[in-house]
């Protein structure tokens, strides 16, 4: 699977990541995007979380008509294969098989549509065929341009997914201007999670004060570090009765950044999930909203040193 190239526009990229699911990550995503916005801040929220994408639903939005996407699938042409090998040897996913003398065989769930053996193919045997995998919806709510890509149910290519939805991202944000974008990222540390950090740059990682998730935090500041990404963590359900708090705050200095921001268990969050609203916006003055917005103004602190000066963004999250 190819990553993407690290973006070509302008506009601060932050993503909200986190290295297990159910920590929180897309609430504080939409209620970062959400802050942000009211702030005056000209703000798209892209959700690449494409197995289970919750953005739309935490904002208490319907999704419209989307975008069908489809990807690159090869079709072998029997008659004007001459059986080289060429293309199977091309294919870096391993989609296709085939011994000396016979067609290649393709193994479509795993194909990444990358074209790489259509372009090695000297006999123009590969023919285009496509697949869709998935669905781009983007729409306006409440002054935040929503995209959100959804995979298409049993299709198993996410991260092709991922980048798709990146990248249509990209194309939207070349089309208007806005001064950040805000992605909330599938959970884990697979390619699916690496295709929009690679875009990105800083991200928050989402965690909280349990065995498993000082667990998984170490594998999504690795994966920070190995991207060379500014990292802030963010940790959620932080008064947890017994928790782990003091483990999610070593990981995080053994790794040069810190806790920017701790979240507690709040009944409202509960209330802001089920009325479809974003904490900041419904209970400002409740215990996780305060929190959430101490993240706004942060990112903001980083917004504004970043104007004129992006290289200076890492010194916004890492730890001198
Ligand atoms: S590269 Fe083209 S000709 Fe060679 S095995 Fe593949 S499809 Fe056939
Ligand atoms: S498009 Fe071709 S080279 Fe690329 S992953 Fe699919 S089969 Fe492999």
């Amino acid at each position: 699977m190819k990553t993407l190239r690290k973006k070509s526009v302008d506009t601060p990229i932050i993503a909200v990541t986190g290295g297990k699911g159910g920590t929180g990550k897309s609430t504080i995503a939409v209620n970062l995007a959400a802050g942000l916005s009211s702030s005056g801040l000209k703000v798209m929220l892209v959700d690449a979380d494409v197995d289970g994408p919750s953005c739309a639903s935490l904002l208490g939005m319907k999704l419209g008509s989307g975008e069908t996407v489809n990807t690159f699938l090869p079709i072998i042409d029997q008659e004007k294969c001459v059986r080289c090998r060429k293309c199977v040897e091309s294919c870096s996913e391993h989609a296709l098989i085939g011994l000396v003398g016979q067609v290649p065989k393709l193994f479509e769930e795993l194909c990444s549509g990358c074209r790489a053996c259509q372009i090695v193919c000297d006999h123009g045997a590969i023919r285009e065929g496509g697949k869709k995998v998935g669905t781009i919806y983007i729409s306006d709510f409440s002054g935040i341009r929503v995209v959100v890509g959804e995979l298409k149910p049993g299709e198993p290519r996410s991260p092709v997914m991922a980048r798709l939805t990146i990248l249509r991202a990209i194309d939207e944000l070349q089309r208007g201007t806005y001064d950040v974008v805000v992605i909330d990222t599938a959970p884990g540390v697979h390619n699916t999670v690496a295709q929009p950090l690679w875009v990105s740059d800083f991200a928050l990682a989402v965690t909280e004060p349990t065995p498993l998730g000082a667990h998984d935090l170490r594998f999504i500041l690795e994966l920070t570090r190995e991207l060379d990404l500014p990292v802030g963590v963010i940790l959620n359900k932080a008064d947890v009765p017994g928790g782990l708090r003091g483990d999610i705050i070593k990981t995080s200095r053994e790794f040069g950044t810190d806790v920017i921001a701790e979240i507690p268990m709040d009944t409202e969050l509960l209330r802001s999930y089920i009325s479809g609203r974003p904490l900041v916006e419904m209970s400002r003055d409740s215990p996780a909203a305060r929190s959430l917005l101490s993240i706004v103004s942060r990112v903001k602190e980083i917004l504004d040193k970043w104007k004129g000066h992006p290289s200076s963004i890492n010194s916004g999250v890492k730890n001198p």
